[in-house]
């Protein structure tokens, strides 16, 4: 049985230092994917400045927030918003910004509305770019929808080639579906043929307003997960063609690091804090700000009326925190997985299971079939080629991944 996890910010400890901010420029979003969890994805309210200027004033100063942080722009469509948003957006959080505190940005994008002016902006600040594309067009296409019912795929191709024209490193982040698993040869040749360096595959999941992933309580989906990956690493293999994958080179690195104190990030507080475009925030997992739940209220507050004392007091006494912790318990008396996971997302448990004091999701079993796949394949390979592959895998030198796991 695994320790269970070490938890901060309680009795007299410190919380630990935030990673990521996951700001809401706009819930809006141009696209309607047929999976999209937000709720308020057609209002186009906006995060003003006025408003930008408190957020920030509070959040830079934060105790948890010093030396880096990445701010992610996303939940809606960030590039809905004119470039001169973000430039006067990004100048505002630097002048506010204390000395010692390096701040980096991030934008995760359908990418359907990149243009060159997008590009010069990206590379002015440095933007770290996560790309939202699901292969090629027959599959793309079958799920993320524009508004008008036909598909995305040529726009946030376009996306794709105009940032490539630009010498701009992306990752892409590819949601797994029953037809896509299918489908393991067009999905690698897709990701060959377009010079895709670093990909991100999500599972179709269930949660907020997408409460039907065909992949619940699926022990086939299961095994089917399980065999694309296996599939598609080997494929790679034969054909000398070797990609980065996020699920691969996070399951390395758990591997890597068995045996080490256990962290995870989403169940703790404030290691990652969102905010909405009306400055409600939130913590644990950041796709529960703006969900609602009969058991749980997402959010802490608003950060125009409260300060960060405030804030903490309500994250600490809240039934979350505590069925978040209930829940690391319960993985870590009964879960082999739990010294590679540390207990999982807080969002799956809640939105598959009802409660975060629970235990298995189909996000968690993902992540255990990866680990699997991996160990058979180090075991598989030639000790020479299982150490090449290991190192490139784990090589984190690539500038297309992404700046922090979830994105
Ligand atoms: S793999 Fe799932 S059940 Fe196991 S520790 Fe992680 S969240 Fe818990």
């Amino acid at each position: 049985m695994s320790p269970p996890l070490k938890r901060s910010g309680v009795g007299d400890m410190p919380f630990s230092q935030t990673s990521l901010l996951v700001v809401q420029p706009t819930p809006f979003c141009n696209i309607d994917c047929s999976y999209c969890y937000l709720p308020d994805r057609s209002s186009k309210k906006r995060l003003s400045f006025e408003l930008a200027q408190v957020i920030f004033r509070k959040l830079l100063r934060f105790p948890t927030v010093r030396e880096l942080v990445t701010v992610v722009w996303h939940a809606g469509e960030p590039l809905v918003l004119p470039v001169k948003y973000y430039e006067q957006m990004f100048q505002l959080i630097k002048d506010l910004s204390p000395p010692g505190l390096h701040v980096r940005h991030s934008f995760q994008t359908n990418g359907t509305l990149i243009s060159d002016a997008w590009c010069e902006l990206i590379q002015k600040w440095n933007i770290n770019i996560g790309v939202s594309i699901d292969g090629p067009a027959e599959l793309h296409d079958l799920h993320r929808k524009q508004r008008n019912g036909a598909g995305s795929f040529n726009l946030t191709h376009e996306g794709l080639r105009r940032l490539q024209r630009a010498g701009i490193p992306f990752h892409v982040i590819s949601v797994l579906t029953v037809e896509s698993m299918a489908k393991l040869e067009q999905m690698l040749d897709f990701y060959v043929d377009n010079a895709i360096e670093y990909i991100c595959f999500n599972i179709e999941e269930q949660e907020g307003l997408n409460s039907r992933s065909r992949f619940v309580n699926s022990a086939a989906a299961d095994a089917r997960y399980r065999s694309f990956l296996e599939r598609f690493l080997d494929l790679s293999f034969q054909r000398q063609q070797p990609v980065l994958v996020r699920e691969v080179e996070s399951s390395m690195r758990a591997i890597q690091g068995h045996g080490a104190e256990i962290r995870n990030e989403q169940a703790e507080p404030f290691r990652i804090i969102s905010v909405d475009s009306d400055g409600n925030v939130s913590t644990f997992s950041p796709e529960l700000l703006g969900l609602k739940h009969e058991r749980y209220d997402f959010c802490f507050g608003n950060l125009r009326d409260l300060e960060f004392e405030q804030i903490a007091a309500r994250v600490m006494e809240s039934s979350l925190y505590a069925d978040i912790g209930a829940g690391l318990q319960q993985c870590a008396s009964t879960c082999a997985y739990y010294g590679v996971c540390g207990g999982g997302a807080p969002a799956n448990k809640i939105f598959e299971n009802g409660s975060a004091a629970s235990t298995e999701t189909v996000h968690c079993r993902s992540l255990m079939r990866s680990v699997d796949v991996v160990l058979d394949l180090i075991d598989r390979l030639p000790p020479d080629l299982s150490t090449r592959w290991v190192a490139h895998q784990t090589q984190g030198a690539s500038s297309a991944a992404p700046l922090h796991p979830i994105f």
